[in-house]
């Protein structure tokens, strides 16, 4: 279990939920090199007062200090929501080779991310189009969990 897609997953949603207990909106993220889970993060948005402070691009960020590399040609990054447009830009700027996904941004509730239009008609896919990203992309990898989480922020927020 622990090195599969599942698996990994799964360490990404123990990130969000570090996330959550923080006061941030549950999004972690993973990165993963020769089957080793090589940078981890969450989004501290919130807490740590940085718009930008995204889990993938926290994650990304960290894998270039620890590999002292800016081309992460052959590493898969695992969100648990869809990429924003940013992270997307992030994303093909690293050279990352894979993408899982677990939830969509159309899963993530209005009220979580208002900043955020809806349905939203430039996505992640346009953004790797742009930059001529070849990344692979997986979607839907445990997004039940994922979801049951942004309830759980939901609720904490009321
Ligand atoms: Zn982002």
């Amino acid at each position: 279990m622990k090195n599969t897609t599942e698996g990994f997953m799964k360490i990404a949603i123990a990130e969000a939920r570090k996330g959550l207990n923080k006061g941030n909106r549950p999004f972690g993220s993973v990165i993963v090199r020769d089957g080793k889970v090589v940078a981890r993060a969450h989004s501290t948005a919130f807490s740590g007062h940085d718009v930008t402070a995204h889990a993938e691009l926290s994650a990304i960020k960290k894998c270039f200090r620890t590999a002292k590399t800016r081309d992460l040609k052959g590493c898969a990054i695992y969100a648990t929501g869809e990429p924003c447009l940013m992270c997307s830009a992030s994303i093909a700027w690293a050279n990352l080779s894979e993408l899982f996904i677990a939830a969509d941004h159309t899963d993530v509730p209005a009220s979580m991310q208002p900043a955020r239009k809806r349905p939203g008609k430039v996505t992640y896919k346009k953004i790797f189009r742009e930059f001529g990203s070849k990344i692979k992309v997986t979607k839907g990898v445990l997004r039940e969990e994922v979801i049951k989480l942004y309830q759980e922020f939901v609720k904490k927020q009321a």
